[in-house]
């Protein structure tokens, strides 16, 4: 049986990425999403186009009950995931904090933040080795360890001002739950780190207003270029596997020097 990974938001852009690349390297993939199934459907036929299995959730992560719902639909018909990588999330446009109000703040931490918390937790309550005895999960090979891994943001560092200083906030925040997690739970063969891509060219810049924002920040850059969905899901790829295995608690900037 090949692991299982869990990838949020996986139909399009860096998710997408990850889950086609992890594939190649072995993992059995389910890719969550809310609005797309189209695209998410086409990542999983290239998954399933590896030889590995795969899985669509449709599952808003901002939402606790369907989270715990998407876990438990993988434990009835995947089995126990080993990892997790926590990267449904949304900037919204560009504004100054004085021009935004509570309904954008709360939607931008309900997928950002509680999003990747309640993920983590269903994820933890499987994998931890603190169960091994009598756990829920122990009878269906879980608590076994794993990985983790959100998708923070250099706007975690650079504040974002001008743009989204709320998204900043959120993945700061993200900054945060990664130290603390991995800290938490690094003696029950869980690993929790992080990423922070700079530019990426996705969609992401179109869904916030800003079609064009990774080409025309390209020159903020120091390689004078946005990078690619592939080549953030090759930082994310390795954090989730052996080879990183003395590696949590770690914020993995993948920014072209920014
Ligand atoms: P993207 O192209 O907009 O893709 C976002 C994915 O998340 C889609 O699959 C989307 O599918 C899904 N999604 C959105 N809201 C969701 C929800 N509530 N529940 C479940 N799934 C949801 O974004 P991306 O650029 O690949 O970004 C991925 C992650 O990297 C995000 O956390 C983002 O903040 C972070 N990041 C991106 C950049 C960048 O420059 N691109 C830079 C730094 C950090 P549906 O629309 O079908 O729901």
């Amino acid at each position: 049986m090949n692991p299982l990974l869990l990838v949020t938001g996986g139909s399009r852009g860096i998710g997408a990425a990850t889950a086609r690349l992890a594939a190649a390297r072995g993992w059995d993939v389910a890719i969550s999403y809310t609005r797309d199934a189209a695209a998410a459907e086409a990542v999983a036929a290239d998954v399933r186009a590896e030889g590995r299995r795969a899985w669509v959730l449709p599952a808003d992560v901002a939402d606790d009950a369907q989270v715990q719902a998407m876990f438990a639909r993988l434990d009835r018909e995947a089995g126990v995931l080993s990892g997790l990588v926590n990267n449904a999330g949304v900037v919204d446009v560009a504004a100054r904090v004085d021009e935004m109000d509570i309904a954008r703040w709360q939607r931008m931490f309900a997928i950002n933040v509680f999003g990747t918390l309640s993920c983590s937790r269903e994820a933890v309550k499987r994998m931890s080795t603190r169960y091994s005895e009598g756990g829920a999960w122990a009878a269906a090979g879980g608590h076994r360890g794993g990985a983790i891994v959100n998708l923070s943001s250099v706007a975690a560092r650079l504040g974002a001002p001008g743009q989204y200083v709320d998204y900043a906030a959120a993945k700061g925040a993200i900054d945060a739950f990664t130290v603390g997690l991995a800290r938490e739970v690094a003696t029950e063969g869980v690993r929790v780190n992080a990423v922070r891509p700079g530019i990426i060219d996705t969609e992401i810049h179109a869904s916030g207003g800003q079609a064009d924002r990774a080409r025309r920040l390209a020159p903020q850059v120091p390689m004078q270029r946005p990078g690619s969905a592939a080549e953030v899901a090759a930082a994310i790829v390795w954090l989730l596997s052996d080879e990183a295995s003395y590696t949590t608690g770690a914020l993995l900037d993948v920014n072209g020097g920014r």
